[in-house]
C-alpha cells in the first residue's frame, strides 16, 4: 500500500508522530494509500525550513520567478494523464473531468500567475512639488494554503502559484481525502528546480495539523477555501493574531431561469451547474428559479435529462457522474433528500444510493436527485448540501426571482439566464453574489476578482488581487529639496 508523506524542505518525509490515517478511494470504498497524521510538531519543521529558505526566495527577481512558475505549469502539463488519474482516483470524480478541467486548470493557474507577476506594479503619485509618494509591495513570509477535497489541485495552486510568485514560502495543508496530487506537485517543484523550502506540503486532519498552521505566529497570512463552518473557526484563531485572510466558503447558489432565455441552452446548462462534479463544487447552481410561465416545460426537461445522466465507474469515459467522496458525505447528502420530503417537497428523480457492479460495487454514488415543491425559506433551500440534489422553485416576477435568489446566508455565485440585456444588467446589479454569470455558467476569466459575499467568505482570489493579497504594501514618500 503507497504510504504518502509530508514535503518538507524539499524532502519527502515522514510524519514526527509515526501516525497514518486510511485514504479510501470514493469509487471503491477500498482502502489506497496511507496519509500522515501530521501534527504541530511537522509544522513546526515546515516553519523552520520555510523561515530559512525566505530571504533568498524573496530577493530572487520578479523575471526568475516567473520562470519557476512556467517550469512548474510544462511539469504539470507534462504529468497530466499521472496528475488526472490520481485525482480521479482521489475524490471520485470521473477521469475525463480531471483530464479537461481539474489538471489543466491547475497548469493555467501556474501560468497566469507567472505571466501576471512580470506586469503588477504599484502605483506612484507626485504630490505637487512637494514628495513623491509610492506603494512598496513586500512579500509577507511564511503563508498558509488550506484546500478542500472537491477540486484538489485546481484550488491549491490557485493559491499557492500567486503566493510563490510575489516571494512568499508556502506551507501547503490539502485535505486528507485527497492528498495525492499534492505530493506530486511537490515532486515537481522539485525537479523545476525550486530552492528547497520554499514550497512545503503537510498532510493531514484539519483539527490538527490545519489547525496548527492557522494557529502559528510565523504564518502571516492564510488563504483558506472550505466550508463556512471551518472558515469561522480559523477566522477565530486568526483574527485576533491580526493575520491576512481570504475565505473562501460555501454557497447556495441560484440559477435563475427567465421565460426568455435560449430554452435548450438553459436546460443544459442547468444540468451541469447542479450535477457536475456530483455537485460537489462550490459553484455549482442547486437552487433552479424558473420563470412559471414555462415551469411545466422546464421541469420535464430537466427531470428527464437529470434521470439520464451516467452514473458509474469514474475511470469510464462515458461517465457523466462519478462517486461522492466519502461514506460519511453520501449519508449526508442523503439525509438533505429525506429532509426534503419532511418539508415538503416531492422528489421528483434520484434520492437514492446506487450499487453498481464489479470493482465499484462498494463505492458512494448516488442518484442525480431533483425536488420541487419546497418553500424557499426551508433548510432544504436554505443549507448547502454540496451534492447531487437540485431544487426547483417557480417565481412569478423579477423582483421574486432576486428576493428568492439572495433569500439565502450565502453569496457566492448565481447564473441567470435571459435574453433581455436590460434584465441581465438589473439583475446581475441586485443579485448579493461574488460571482454572476449571464447565460454561462463556471467561465472564468482568471484576471477577475474570485469570492463571495454573506456567508460565502472575505477576500478575493485571482488576479491583482492575489498579488495584493500575498504581499504587504508600504507607503514610500520622498520629500524633495528645494535649495
Ligand atoms: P472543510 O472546511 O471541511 O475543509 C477544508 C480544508 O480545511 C481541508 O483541508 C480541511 O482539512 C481543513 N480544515 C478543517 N478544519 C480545519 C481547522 N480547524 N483549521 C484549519 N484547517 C482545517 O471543507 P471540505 O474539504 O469539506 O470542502 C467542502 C467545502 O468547501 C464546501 O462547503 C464548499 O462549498 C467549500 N468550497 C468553497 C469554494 C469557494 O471557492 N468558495 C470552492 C470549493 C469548496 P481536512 O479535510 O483534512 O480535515
Amino acid at each position: 500500500m503507497e504510504r504518502l508523506a509530508n514535503f518538507i524542505g524539499g524532502q519527502l518525509c515522514a510524519p514526527v508522530g509515526g501516525q497514518y490515517l486510511e485514504k479510501r478511494e470514493p469509487a471503491t470504498g477500498e482502502v489506497i494509500a496511507l496519509v500522515p497524521a501530521s501534527d504541530a510538531r511537522d509544522l513546526e519543521q515546515a516553519v523552520a525550513v520555510a523561515r530559512a529558505a525566505f530571504p533568498s526566495w524573496a530577493a530572487t527577481s520578479v523575471e526568475e520567478r516567473s520562470r519557476f512558475l512556467v517550469r512548474i505549469a510544462d511539469l504539470i502539463e507534462a504529468h497530466m494523464e499521472e496528475l488526472a488519474w490520481a485525482e480521479s482516483r482521489d475524490t471520485g470524480k470521473p477521469l475525463w473531468l480531471a483530464q479537461q478541467v481539474d489538471i489543466p486548470r491547475a497548469v493555467r493557474n501556474f501560468r497566469f500567475f507567472a505571466a501576471g507577476l512580470l506586469h503588477f506594479a504599484s502605483e506612484a503619485y507626485q504630490t505637487d512639488s512637494q514628495a513623491f509618494s509610492y506603494t512598496l509591495r513586500q512579500p509577507l513570509g511564511i503563508v498558509g494554503c488550506i484546500a478542500p477535497w472537491n477540486l484538489p489541485l485546481y484550488l491549491l495552486t490557485w493559491k499557492v502559484a500567486p503566493a510563490l510568485a510575489t516571494g512568499n514560502c508556502v506551507i501547503a495543508k490539502p485535505s486528507e481525502l485527497t492528498p495525492t496530487t499534492a505530493q506530486m506537485l511537490a515532486r515537481l517543484t522539485v525537479e523545476a528546480g525550486l530552492p528547497p523550502g520554499v514550497f512545503n506540503v503537510v498532510q493531514g486532519e484539519g483539527p490538527a495539523v490545519g489547525t496548527a498552521l492557522v494557529a502559528h505566529p510565523e504564518v502571516r497570512a492564510l488563504s483558506f477555501t472550505g466550508g463556512t463552518r471551518t472558515g469561522e473557526a480559523i477566522a477565530r484563531v486568526a483574527a485576533p493574531m491580526f493575520k491576512k485572510l481570504t475565505l473562501e466558503l460555501g454557497g447556495k447558489n441560484p440559477t435563475i431561469i427567465f421565460e426568455d432565455c435560449r430554452f435548450e441552452v438553459a436546460v443544459h446548462e442547468a444540468i451541469r451547474a447542479a450535477f457536475s462534479n456530483q455537485g460537489e463544487i462550490c459553484l455549482c447552481g442547486s437552487r433552479i428559479l424558473v420563470q412559471s410561465s414555462i415551469y411545466e416545460a422546464f421541469r420535464r426537461e430537466f427531470v428527464a435529462r437529470a434521470r439520464a445522466l451516467r452514473v458509474g465507474d469514474p475511470l469510464d469515459s462515458s461517465t457523466q457522474q462519478g462517486a461522492l467522496i466519502s461514506e460519511q458525505h453520501l449519508q449526508k447528502v442523503l439525509s438533505y433528500v429525506e429532509l426534503s420530503r419532511q418539508e415538503g417537497g416531492t422528489v421528483l428523480c434520484g434520492g437514492e444510493r446506487l450499487w453498481l457492479e464489479g470493482r465499484c460495487r462498494n463505492g458512494y454514488f448516488m442518484a442525480p436527485t431533483v425536488v420541487e415543491g419546497l418553500a424557499p425559506g426551508c433548510k432544504v433551500n436554505q443549507e448547502e448540501i454540496f451534492g447531487p440534489v437540485a431544487t426547483l422553485i417557480p417565481f412569478d416576477s423579477e423582483d421574486e426571482a432576486i428576493a428568492y435568489a439572495n433569500g439565502t446566508a450565502y453569496g457566492l455565485a448565481a447564473s441567470v439566464w435571459t435574453d433581455n440585456l436590460g434584465r441581465a444588467h438589473r439583475v446581475a446589479e441586485s443579485l448579493q453574489s461574488g460571482v454572476v454569470w449571464v447565460n454561462c455558467w463556471m467561465l472564468r476569466d482568471l484576471r477577475t476578482p474570485f469570492g463571495g459575499m454573506k456567508h460565502s467568505g472575505i477576500g478575493r482570489e485571482g488576479g491583482w488581487e492575489a498579488f495584493r493579497f500575498f504581499t504587504e504594501p508600504k507607503s514610500v514618500t520622498i520629500a524633495l529639496w528645494r535649495d
